[in-house]
C-alpha cells in the first residue's frame, strides 16, 4: 500500500501526521524533510535570548523520536525536486518515493531586499532552527545590531535583543511598528518601551547599502543615514514556497490554493501551513496550522472535515509591552474605534454592520484577548 506522503516537518508537517495518528495508527505515512527533523517550535526562535535557550535548546524531539511516536518512515536530509502527478510519485535526493495522496506542508522563505555593498551577503534571516544556530554563533557579544524589517519578527527579535544588553536599529520604510496588522495608534505603543529598553528605531527609510567597517558593518540608509553594527538581521517578511507545487501544475496564487478541506487543485494533493493559500489568505501562525491540520486529518482519515478557523488572534512576543491583535484585511470595510488607553490601548475594528470583526490589545489589554476572541466568534468557510 502507498503511503501518505507528507513534505516538510516543521509545526504543518508534523501536527498533520499527530492528528491522523489519533484516529489512525496503521494507515502508512512517510515524512520528507530537507532538515533534520528534529522537532522545535519555530516561534521560540524569536524570544529564545530572555528563555536562556541556545539553538540545541531549542529542540523538543529528535527526529529518530518522533519518527518512532509517530510511528512512520521518516527520509531527512532529502530534498524534494518534482513531483510527477501522473505516476503519483516524487523526485528526491533519496530517489523516487510513490505516494497515496500528498500533503505538502513546505513552509515559506524570507524575502530578502536587494542590498548594495561589499557586505550585503552577510544579512542574516532567521526562518528556521538552522539559521538560528548561525545567527547565535555570529551574535556573540556584539554590542550592536541592525534590524530589517520593524514587523511581528523584527519587533520580536529587537525586545529580546535589546533585552539581553544589544543596542539595537529598526529600520523599516512603514510609519510605525507592525503596521501591516495594527493601526498607528496601537502600533505607536511600542515605540516608547522597546526604545527605553535601547531600540533605536529608525521608520520611513530603508537599509541601501552595507559594508564592512572596522568593528562589523557600516550601515547606508535611504534617506543618506549612517549606521554601524556588529550583525545586519533581515526580518521583512516571507514568501510561501509554491515553486515544487508550480511546476507540478497545481493551482497557486500567492500560496498553494486549497479549498475548506485543504485540498489543492489535484484531488490527491492537500497543503497547510506557511505554504497554502485558503480562501484567498495566507496565514503564516501557529493557530490556523493547528485548525487546519485537525481537520485535513479527518479528511485523510476517511471523515471529509472542512476547517473552520474561529477568532485567531496573534500574540505579539514584545514583553516590554505586549500585544495582542486579530488584524483584518487591508481592504476590510469599517473602521477602528479606541475602547480605553490607559498604559496601552484596546481597540475595536466595526465592519459596516457594526460587528467586531477585529481588534488589537496592548500593554495591560493583551490579557483581555480570549474574551475578546468570543466577541467576534468562528467564521466557517466557503465549501
Ligand atoms: C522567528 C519567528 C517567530 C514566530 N513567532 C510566531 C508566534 O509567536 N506566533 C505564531 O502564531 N506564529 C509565529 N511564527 C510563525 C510560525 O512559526 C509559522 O507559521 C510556522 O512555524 C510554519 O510552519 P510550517 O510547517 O508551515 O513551515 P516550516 O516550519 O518552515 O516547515 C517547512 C518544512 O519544509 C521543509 N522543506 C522546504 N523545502 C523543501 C524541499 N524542497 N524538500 C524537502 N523539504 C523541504 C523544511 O526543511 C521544513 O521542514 C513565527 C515565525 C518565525 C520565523
Amino acid at each position: 500500500m502507498k503511503p501518505i506522503v507528507v513534505l516538510g516537518s516543521g509545526l504543518a508537517g508534523y501536527s498533520v501526521i499527530r492528528e491522523l495518528r489519533k484516529r489512525d495508527r496503521d494507515i502508512p505515512v512517510a515524512l520528507v524533510t530537507r532538515d533534520s527533523g528534529d522537532y522545535y517550535s519555530k516561534p521560540m526562535l524569536s524570544n529564545a535570548l530572555a528563555q536562556g535557550k541556545d539553538a540545541a535548546g531549542l529542540v523538543l524531539t529528535r527526529a529518530a523520536e518522533m519518527a518512532k511516536q509517530l510511528g512512520i518512515k521518516l527520509l531527512v536530509e532529502t530534498e524534494v525536486h518534482a513531483i510527477d502527478r501522473a505516476s503519483k510519485s516524487l523526485d528526491t535526493t533519496s530517489g523516487a518515493i510513490a505516494y497515496d495522496r500528498l500533503v505538502i506542508a513546505l513552509g515559506a522563505d524570507p524575502i530578502r531586499i536587494p542590498v548594495q555593498g561589499d557586505a550585503a551577503d552577510t544579512v542574516l534571516s532567521v526562518n528556521d532552527i538552522a539559521d538560528y544556530a548561525r545567527f547565535r554563533d555570529l551574535l556573540g557579544s556584539k554590542a550592536s545590531i541592525a534590524i530589517m524589517g520593524g514587523g511581528l519578527i523584527g519587533c520580536e527579535f529587537a525586545n529580546d535583543l535589546a533585552a539581553a544588553g544589544h543596542a539595537v536599529s529598526v529600520i523599516d520604510p512603514g510609519p510605525w511598528p507592525i503596521a501591516s496588522l495594527m493601526p498607528e495608534q496601537a502600533g505607536r505603543q511600542l515605540l516608547a518601551p522597546l526604545a527605553a529598553l535601547g531600540v533605536d528605531w529608525r521608520f520611513g527609510t530603508s537599509v541601501s547599502r552595507v559594508d564592512r567597517a572596522a568593528s562589523g558593518y557600516q550601515l547606508t540608509l535611504a534617506d543618506g543615514a549612517q549606521l554601524q553594527a556588529g550583525l545586519v538581521l533581515s526580518a521583512v517578511g516571507l514568501r510561501p514556497r509554491i515553486t515544487l507545487a508550480q511546476q507540478a501544475g497545481l493551482a497557486v496564487n500567492r500560496g498553494i490554493v486549497v479549498d475548506a478541506h485543504l485540498r489543492s487543485s489535484d484531488a490527491a494533493i492537500f497543503a497547510l501551513g506557511d505554504c497554502a493559500e485558503i480562501d484567498g489568505k495566507v496565514q503564516p501562525f501557529v493557530l490556523p496550522i493547528m485548525h487546519a491540520a485537525r481537520a485535513l486529518a479527518k479528511t485523510l482519515a476517511g471523515e471529509e472535515t472542512p476547517v473552520v478557523f474561529p477568532a485567531m488572534p496573534v500574540v505579539v512576543k514584545t514583553p516590554a509591552h505586549p500585544v495582542a491583535v486579530l488584524s483584518v484585511a487591508r481592504d476590510a470595510v469599517g473602521s477602528w474605534q479606541l475602547r480605553a488607553n490607559s498604559d496601552g490601548v484596546k481597540m475595536e475594528f466595526l465592519d459596516a454592520e457594526q460587528r467586531i470583526s477585529g481588534f488589537v490589545l496592548t500593554g495591560p489589554y493583551a490579557a483581555e484577548r480570549n474574551e475578546m476572541s468570543k466577541q467576534v466568534g468562528q467564521r466557517a468557510l466557503p465549501v
